[in-house]
């Protein structure tokens, strides 16, 4: 249950809510933090998580002090690693598989509009007030003897209850436009709506999303990638006119959405077959488009021009009589991830299930023989044995051979009728 907005201690939630693995970690954090005058914080979405109700897996921490010494003060005191990130100030400690990130308390400035902000350290509230949403800007203090101590100068309780993701000032989506892409993240997570003023702001600053770099819009997409259901943000982004500011090709459809729900179906859901989807309807210098825009890795490039690729060649493995051979002739070299887009992009279930036979079943089969015992049949060395390997996989999937006794059979026969030896 959520616990109501009047009630300022939130200690026996804590206690109630974090295992007695996680409050140790955190009593050990709090007393170092305490014997070097530093105080502590629970933020960020540990804190949205805990009021919502919802499992919280990791610990985000806001430290007013030194975050990288602190943490390391305490992964000796307790045997724990620590990766620092001295840039940010920040520091992740792990502790069994406790994932708790450690930061600097800091305020930000914006040089300009969406470059990286200039870092000081700062207040907990100030360090609050430069955060994306008043749902992300609440902070549990968790120093002795303030334990449990709500910190929400924005409102943010107020906003979770209302189910509202608000901006902390109009200038927020113009500093950041990844914010954008948050934004619709959590609306499309949490089934929350956008802020009247806050959805004004988002559509009038959508297009600021185009002098963003490859890298960030990038980001963002993937993490939109690890959402329950991903088509719930691209719908909100086409809404708002933010796909066609990732870039003019982009665009999003209820048939969209089916596909992305199908690929969950199959258990396909993977980034890159998400990533083909996505760009499925792109045409070919769309594509190329796309990929210069977000940087992609080869990987991901592959995925979305072999799916593309691929739309060409489906349609003829759909004839009733085509064999699994002649399925797996046309597929394979083509990623498994395009393949596995195009099955959740088909509306035919001949293609369907020939798609779904290939990933599963038919690009694995592989011949009992191998070349050495293609030789003891009297099989020359050279390139007639690897075509004799292919011939034999294609007997198996056409179902003409299924024992080793029928491979040795077939290749005597083959080799008879060849005239090549017995
Ligand atoms: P998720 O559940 O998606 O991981 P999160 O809230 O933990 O949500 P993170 O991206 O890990 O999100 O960021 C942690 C916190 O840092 C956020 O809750 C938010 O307060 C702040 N934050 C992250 N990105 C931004 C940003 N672009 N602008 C302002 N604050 C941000």
């Amino acid at each position: 249950m959520c616990p109501a907005v009047s009630d300022d201690n939130l200690a026996s939630l804590l206690r109630e809510r974090l295992s007695p693995d996680v409050l140790g970690v955190l009593g050990a954090i709090t007393r170092a933090a305490g014997e070097r005058r530093e105080r502590v914080y629970l933020v960020g979405g540990t804190v949205r998580d805990l009021l919502l109700g919802h499992e919280t897996l990791d610990l985000d921490l806001a430290v007013e002090g030194n975050a990288e010494a602190l943490a390391q003060t305490v992964a000796d005191e307790i045997g724990s690693s620590v990766v620092a990130h001295s840039r940010f100030g920040t520091a992740t400690l792990q502790a069994g598989t406790l994932s708790v990130d450690l930061a600097m308390a800091r305020t930000e400035r914006y040089p300009r509009p969406g470059a990286l902000p200039e870092v000081q350290p700062g207040a907990i509230e100030e360090d609050l007030s430069r955060r994306d949403f008043t749902i992300n800007a609440i902070a549990i203090d968790v120093s002795e003897p303030t334990f449990g101590a709500v910190i929400d100068p924005l409102a943010g309780r107020a906003d979770l209850e209302a189910r509202l993701i608000r901006v902390l000032h109009d200038g927020s989506f113009r500093d950041d436009p990844t914010r954008i892409l948050r934004a619709l993240r959590y609306q499309a997570r949490f089934d929350f709506a956008l802020e009247e003023h806050t959805e004004r702001l988002l559509k009038r600053h959508a297009e600021d999303l185009r002098g963003i770099s490859g890298d960030r819009v990038r980001h963002e997409l993937e993490r939109t990638w690890e959402e329950r259901e991903p088509e719930r943000v691209l719908k909100a982004a086409q809404e708002a006119g933010v796909l066609a500011a990732i870039h003019p090709g982009l665009a999003w459809d209820s048939t969209a959405s089916r596909r992305f729900a199908r690929a969950r179906r199959h258990g396909a859901a993977s980034p890159a077959v998400y990533l083909a989807l996505f760009a499925y309807k792109l045409d070919e210098a769309a594509v190329d488009g796309l990929v210069k825009r977000l940087a992609l890795s080869r990987a991901a490039a592959r995925a979305i021009r072999d799916a593309h690729g691929l739309r060409g060649v489906v349609a003829s493995i759909a004839a009733p009589e085509t064999r699994p051979s002649e399925v797996v002739q046309a597929l394979d070299g083509y990623s498994p991830d395009a393949v596995a887009a195009c099955r959740a992009a088909t509306e035919s279930p001949i293609i369907d299930e020939r798609l779904g036979r290939y990933l599963k079943e038919w690009r694995d089969v592989r011949p009992q023989l191998d070349g050495k015992s293609l030789a003891g049949l009297g099989v020359d060395e050279g390139p007639d044995v690897g075509a004799l390997l292919e011939r034999l996989r294609n007997a198996r999937l056409d179902g003409q051979a299924v024992t080793r006794d029928d491979e040795v059979a077939l290749v005597r026969r083959w080799l008879r009728s060849s005239g090549n030896a017995g």
